[in-house]
C-alpha cells in the first residue's frame, strides 16, 4: 500500500506535466505509479510511505558510491558553507577536469556544463564548427540527451536521413542525422560511402545503455574509428553513463579505442548536475573565446558539483573499488541467471561493469531489434513483483540496472532471494 506516493502522485499531476521532471519516472511503461523518495544512504532508498528499497536505479547511474556518502556530503557542506555559485572562475573547477584529462587518454581540454544533454549538444555543434559539416551519425537505439538534432529516429528504408522522434524538433533538423542500426557495421560503412564527406561527426554509446543494455561488439567500434579517421569525421563516445561505469577508464579503455571526443555527466557530478566534454586540442581550441562556437552556462563548473563529483572520484579511484565493485555486480547477474534457469523461465541478464541489462529473451540482444523482441509484459509484471518486495529496478525494460560501491553480498543475496521467488510463481511471469 502506498497511499501517501498515490496522493503526492495526484498533487504532482495538478502542477507537473505528468506529475514529473524527467519522462520515465512517471511509470507510464511499468503502470502504476511512482513511489516518491524521502531519502537514502548506501544501496536503499526509503519512500514516503516507509517501505524500503535496495536501489538499482541509482538515480540512474550517478550515484556510483552509494546515497548520502558521508565524505560526498562533507565535501559539499564545505563547498556550500563558501557560497553556492560565484559565475568566476574557481580552483574546483581545474581539480575537477584535470582528473579527467588524466583519466582519458586522448582528452586534452574539457569543458564542463551542468546535464549530459548540454555536453552532447556542445560537442556536435564543435564537431560541426571543427568540420565546416553538417551531417552527423548515431544509432538506432542510442540516447544523447534531448538536444533537437538527437532526437531522431530511422528514416523509411535503409540510408535514408532521419526523422523526428518528438514533435517539436523541424525535420529539417532531423533531415542531418543518419540513423544506422547499433553494432551494424556494414550499414555504417554504407553511410560513409553515401554521405561521406558531409559527415561532421559520429556519436555513439559505446555501450548502449538507453535501450536496456547493449554491449558493441570491439569490430563494430573498430570499424567507426576507422571509418571516421579516413573521412575526417569527429569520433564521439558519449560515455554520460559509461565513464567510470564500465571501466574505471570508461568504455574507451575497455575497448581500447580512442574516440576524438568524449561526452561525461552522471558519475563526474556525483548525483550534482554536471557535465563535460573535451578531447583533442586542435578540436576543443575552436570554443569560444578561444573560437568561433558559441557555448556557455551560467552555473558550469558549480562549486557545490564541483565537490561533489570531485569527492566522487576520490572514492572510486581508491585501490580495490573497481574488482569489488564489478565483482558484485557479476554476482548479481549470475545469481539471476542461475535462478531463471532453475525455475525455467526465459530470462537472462548481462552486465558489462557495473551496469546491467535484464532480459525476458533467452540470450543477450546483440541490437535494439533483438531488445524489441524482449517480452515487455513478463518484465512489467516483474518489475512490479521485485518493487512490491523491496527491489527497485529501473521502471522500464528499455533501462539498464546500475550497482553502487555499498551492495554488498547481503543485498545482492536479497535481490537474488527476490527474483527467485517471482521466477518460482509462474503466474508473475
Ligand atoms: C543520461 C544520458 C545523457 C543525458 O544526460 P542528462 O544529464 O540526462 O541530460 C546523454 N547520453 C547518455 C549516454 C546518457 O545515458
Amino acid at each position: 500500500m502506498n497511499p501517501r506516493s498515490e496522493a503526492m502522485f495526484a498533487r504532482a499531476q495538478r502542477s507537473i506535466p505528468a506529475g514529473v521532471n524527467s519522462p520515465v519516472r512517471a511509470f507510464r511503461a511499468v503502470g502504476g505509479s511512482p513511489r516518491f523518495i524521502a531519502r537514502g544512504m548506501g544501496p536503499h532508498v526509503w519512500d514516503i510511505d516507509g517501505h524500503r528499497y535496495i536501489d538499482y536505479v541509482l538515480s540512474w547511474g550517478p550515484m556510483i558510491v552509494g546515497h548520502a556518502h558521508a565524505e560526498v556530503l562533507a565535501a559539499v557542506g564545505k563547498a556550500a558553507s563558501q557560497g553556492l555559485s560565484f559565475g568566476a572562475p574557481t580552483e574546483a573547477e581545474i581539480l575537477l577536469v584535470e582528473r579527467l584529462c588524466a583519466v582519458f587518454p586522448g582528452m586534452d581540454m574539457a569543458r564542463l556544463v551542468s546535464s549530459g544533454t548540454e555536453a552532447t549538444m556542445s560537442a556536435l555543434r564543435l564537431a560541426r564548427g571543427f568540420s565546416g559539416r553538417n551531417k552527423i551519425i548515431k544509432f538506432e537505439g542510442c540516447y544523447h540527451g534531448h538536444a533537437d538534432s538527437l532526437l531522431v529516429k530511422a528514416g523509411s528504408g535503409a540510408l535514408t536521413f532521419g526523422q523526428p522522434s518528438s514533435s517539436g524538433v523541424p525535420p529539417e533538423t532531423a533531415g542531418q542525422t543518419l540513423v544506422v542500426p547499433y553494432n551494424d557495421t556494414n550499414a555504417l560503412a554504407d553511410a560513409f560511402k553515401t554521405a561521406g564527406s558531409d559527415i561532421a561527426a559520429v556519436i555513439v554509446e559505446p555501450v548502449a545503455g538507453n535501450m536496456n543494455l547493449v554491449a558493441a561488439t570491439p569490430e563494430f567500434l573498430r570499424a567507426m574509428r576507422e571509418l571516421c579517421t579516413r573521412a575526417g569525421a569527429v569520433l564521439i563516445f558519449d560515455e554520460v553513463m559509461t565513464g567510470f561505469r564500465v571501466h574505471p577508464g570508461g568504455a574507451q579503455a575497455l575497448y581500447g579505442i580512442q574516440p576524438d571526443l568524449v561526452t561525461l555527466g552522471k558519475v563526474i557530478g556525483g548525483g550534482m548536475p554536471v557535465g563535460a566534454f573535451g578531447g583533442r586540442a586542435d578540436i576543443m581550441r575552436h570554443i569560444a573565446p578561444l573560437g568561433g562556437v558559441y557555448q556557455a552556462g551560467t552555473l558550469s563548473g558549480n562549486p557545490v558539483a564541483m565537490a561533489a563529483g570531485l569527492a566522487t572520484l576520490d572514492i572510486v579511484q581508491r585501490p580495490g573499488f573497481y574488482e569489488s565493485l564489478f565483482k558484485s555486480t557479476g554476482q548479481l547477474v549470475a545469481g539471476l541467471n542461475a535462478a531463471a534457469k532453475r525455475r525455467g523461465v526465459g530470462f537472462c541478464a548481462h552486465a558489462v561493469g557495473s551496469m546491467f541489462g535484464l532480459y525476458f529473451r533467452d540470450a543477450p540482444p546483440t541490437s535494439f531489434a533483438e531488445i524489441m523482441s524482449c517480452d515487455k509484459e513478463a518484465f512489467n509484471r516483474f518489475f512490479h513483483a521485485a518493487l512490491e518486495a523491496g527491489v527497485y529496478f529501473a521502471p522500464s525494460a528499455y533501462e539498464a540496472g546500475f550497482v553502487s560501491g555499498t551492495h554488498t553480498t547481503t543485498e545482492i543475496e536479497q535481490t537474488i532471494a527476490v527474483c527467485d521467488a517471482i521466477f518460482a510463481q509462474p503466474r508473475a511471469t
